[in-house]
């Protein structure tokens, strides 16, 4: 899925401000019009962007950097190390039970990568981004349909993305009049 639904996906399911929040919503009580988020929101769009960040952002921020404008070829074999990483089973289990170790809030933010991944499986179709989820143990992929070829899967992940944070809202709103 494109890296910024992952985000809006990420956020409405995994932040207090989103569903997560249920009909009390963000942590700290609604003051000002512009306190409608906390900071689980940002925290979980992070985490539902990360893995794309940490490994294709990468390459396309030295591509910038170094003058060569944004490629989708040229991607040196650390990118695909870090794309492996972040896409697994086991990278995310490590990285999920150092961060939550450190910060013990990060629980509920930091479930926007796993889903971030779990999506991925179904919407990367044969090529060089199909999701390694077994790595390092296995080269197993599900060959699934390639959301960047197919307009109702990424229309489709933006409606979701929209639905869920309507959802949001009316839960919140039911509360308010309640
Ligand atoms: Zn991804």
């Amino acid at each position: 899925m494109d890296t910024l639904v992952h985000g809006a996906i990420g956020a409405a399911l995994c932040s207090r401000t989103g569903l997560a929040g249920g009909r009390r919503g963000p942590l700290r009580g609604r003051k000002r019009w512009w306190e409608f988020s906390d900071w689980t929101l940002w925290a979980a769009f992070f985490f539902g962007i990360f893995p794309d960040l940490a490994s294709l952002g990468i390459h396309f921020m030295m591509d910038l950097f170094t003058g060569n404008g944004v490629r989708w070829h040229g991607i040196p074999d650390f990118i695909f190390v870090l794309y492996d990483v972040t896409h697994s089973l086991l990278g995310i289990a490590v990285c999920y039970g150092l961060l939550v170790a450190w910060k013990r809030a990060l629980w509920l933010p930091a479930l926007a990568w796993p889903i971030h991944v779990l999506m991925d499986v179904p919407t990367h179709g044969q090529g060089i981004f199909l999701t390694p989820i077994l790595w390092p143990f296995s080269d197993w992929t599900f060959a699934g349909w390639s959301w960047w070829l197919d307009k109702r899967i990424f229309f489709g992940s933006w409606w979701l993305a929209g639905g869920l944070w309507l959802a949001a809202g009316l839960m919140r709103l039911s509360r308010r009049k309640a």
